[in-house]
């Protein structure tokens, strides 16, 4: 963080979110929920959705992933930003430099073995989530066939680090792991590396953005936090719904009444994905976005 001015020729900070989906994607392949089959028949006001998944880039050539989606393949086939340069000489190319994951989900890891064709790729975890992944998984040792394929750093709560020109800082959120990863290893995993947000600032705008995937709750030291004051891990608790006192359309729409908040990794059973409906019309009241796949914003 020493010699931002290293950086002055960054314009800005393009986010584009290629999937908005929670584990499933939308439609999910074995539900007929009321969402699932209206959307089936073409009868939903509402969009399609692939499985969560944001890229973002400082000078719109290289770009940087968060977490990395089971669907990777087909938004990458989706977004031509994300393709391969064709006026390079090798065949062989991806403008995808990086990639940080904030927590070993399979809807967030999955992604990694479709990028395995020994690509080099830089990759952000905590230590606990690279262990699950490279110790625990032997698939994900794929990665790994040849030197210099997967470079991993660790990330560290509330360790800021450069990456393509901008500036991350993760924060723990939640010290629950996968299901997959089972009670007796997680005993051996630290608490705090299991669920980071991330805080991304682009160090010439100052404009930053939050990325609070699977968020367990909101107190008033996160907002804090997404607010740019004083970093403090969450406390753990159980997840919170978007409607009620203390859902996250209420929490939210009292945080930062300038910042623009986007929900993502929507739940294919969840009524707010009916534009139609009484429940997407609180989000919009609110002040809040439904996130979409391909939605732009620029910062
Ligand atoms: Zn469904």
């Amino acid at each position: 963080l020493a010699n931002l001015s290293e950086y002055d020729k960054i314009s800005g900070m393009r986010i584009k979110l290629l999937g908005s989906s929670a584990g499933g994607g939308f439609p999910q392949w074995n539900c007929s929920c009321t969402n699932c089959r209206s959307l089936r028949k073409g009868e939903l006001v509402g969009k399609p959705r692939s499985q969560s998944q944001v890229a973002l880039s400082s000078d719109s050539k290289s770009w940087i992933l968060l977490n990395a989606s089971p669907d990777l393949r087909s938004q990458i086939e989706s977004n031509s930003e994300l393709q391969p340069s064709t006026t390079l000489e090798q065949t062989r190319h991806t403008p995808i430099t990086s990639v940080i994951l904030t927590n070993a989900d399979l809807d967030h890891v999955l992604g990694l073995l479709l990028m395995r064709e020994s690509q080099p790729i830089h990759v952000y975890a905590t230590k606990s989530v690279r262990k699950i992944l490279i110790e625990d998984n032997s698939m994900f040792k794929m990665l790994d066939q040849k030197q210099g394929q997967v470079t991993w750093t660790d990330l560290a709560s509330e360790k800021s680090f450069e990456i393509s020109g901008l500036v991350c800082t993760p924060y723990s959120i939640d010290a629950k792991y996968p299901i997959y990863v089972g009670s007796e290893r997680a005993k051996e995993l630290s608490p705090t590396e299991a669920v980071q947000a991330l805080v991304i600032e682009d160090p010439k705008t100052k404009k930053r953005m939050a990325y609070l995937p699977g968020i367990a709750a909101l107190d008033e030291d996160e907002m804090r936090n997404l607010n740019g004051g004083q970093g403090r891990t969450a406390r753990e608790m159980g997840h919170i719904p978007m409607s009620g006192p203390k859902g996250s359309i209420e929490l939210l729409s009292t945080l930062g009444p300038k910042l623009k908040k986007v929900f993502t990794h929507i739940n294919n059973t969840n009524p707010v994905l009916n534009e139609n409906g009484p429940e997407f019309k609180r989000v919009h009241d609110a002040g809040l976005t439904l996130g979409h796949d391909g939605m732009v914003f620029d910062l």
